[in-house]
């Protein structure tokens, strides 16, 4: 397995795509469709004697362009099948706009979110600006399922839907005799863990269910997610409860602490909960935008959509527990003593934090 890392300037970060190169050569994810980073990628394909033609399978595992972007354009070069999750296959394929590209949602989202007209103007000033070349075509895909089980590039992949971040976002699970780490690792160590059980070490292609350096965006990358931090944080559990050894990010460099990197991300919204919390007994009542704009101050391109998301996911968790209540594009909090960390899931390493 190789690793090519993209430059990205407009989301998480150096993207990753991973190249498996065995009896069919199969791409896992592919980078934002914009002609710097095609270069980037093809040059990196072409270190490895491949060529957008020679590609067989591209496996997605979400529909944002810094994953999905190019493989429209693989495919057209090679005729490749494209795999992906059902949730979020038909943004790949074109039958369903995301938020940014459908004007109604958008404006009936930023309408819930309370968010005012001069940012309304940036953040569409913002999208005009690199839009345009972002998604590039959509690609005809492969409906995949939680569970599924894709062999690719010589090697055996296990679908594990983790939602949150988007509907469908999926991790690819692997076995690790057959894939081995490459590259440097996030932390610098070397995976020193002892494995104590008996069943074959597994890895994790991750996307951006777990990235080594941000939490990812929940609330404001995907709004179709129903009660998005819930989801999130049930897909964090599970990738603990699989103990995975290494994971691959979709982002930056790999993972050797799996597991204590995703108990520290499910504190991380522990803690964010009870700052909002906090914001909404200062401010008496709040929209997600006023929340964000307590929580992360002023905001620009990217963030003006993933701040009051992220805001939003909170609140509505809140809300759904019954914590706060919404009126409109308010939230006010009518539970005074109620305990933050019942509303979260503890896992077996939380003890560890
Ligand atoms: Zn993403
Ligand atoms: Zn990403």
């Amino acid at each position: 397995m190789e690793r090519i890392q993209l430059g990205n300037t407009v989301f998480e970060g150096a993207n990753n795509v991973y190249l498996l190169d065995g009896p069919t050569t199969a791409l896992l994810d592919t980078g934002v469709a914009m002609a710097g980073v095609r270069d980037e990628l093809q040059s990196g394909l072409a270190d490895h004697g491949v060529e957008f033609g020679d590609v067989d399978e591209v496996v997605l595992t979400h529909w944002h362009p810094d994953h999905a972007g190019l493989a429209g354009e693989i495919q057209e070069a090679s005729g490749a099948d494209v795999f992906v999750h059902e949730a979020d296959a038909p943004i790949v394929d074109g039958r369903v706009q995301p938020l940014m590209e459908n004007p109604e949602l958008q404006r009936e989202t930023l309408d819930e979110w309370g968010l005012p007209d001069e940012k309304r103007k940036e953040l569409a000033d913002f999208f005009a600006s690199v839009g345009a070349e972002l998604s590039g075509p959509h690609a005809e895909v492969t409906e995949i399922s939680d569970g599924d089980a894709l062999t690719v590039g010589g090697v055996t992949l296990e679908a594990v839907h983790l939602p949150g971040h988007t509907a469908g976002l999926t991790g690819f699970a692997f076995d690790v005799n057959e894939i081995q780490a490459d590259g440097p690792s996030a932390t610098g160590d070397s995976g020193d863990d002892t494995d104590t059980s008996d069943a074959a070490p597994e890895g994790l292609f991750s996307g951006d269910v777990i990235l080594p350096k941000y939490t990812p965006n929940v609330g404001g990358a995907d709004v179709r997610v129903d009660d998005p931090l819930a989801a999130y944080t049930q897909s964090l559990v599970r990738v603990i409860e699989r103990d995975f050894s290494v994971t691959y990010p979709g982002h930056r460099d790999r993972i050797d602490k799996t597991s204590l990197r995703a108990a520290t991300i499910l504190e991380h919204h522990r803690t964010r909960t009870k700052r909002v919390i906090d914001v909404l007994d200062k401010l008496g009542s709040a929209t997600p935008w006023e929340v964000s704009a307590e929580l992360f101050g002023s905001l620009s391109e990217i963030h003006i959509l993933h701040g009051p998301g992220e805001a939003f996911a909170h609140l509505d968790h809140l809300a759904s527990a019954r914590v706060v209540e919404r009126d409109g594009s308010r939230y006010q909090r009518i539970d005074a003593d109620v305990d933050i960390d019942s509303l979260f899931p503890t896992t077996s390493m939380d003890q560890q934090l």
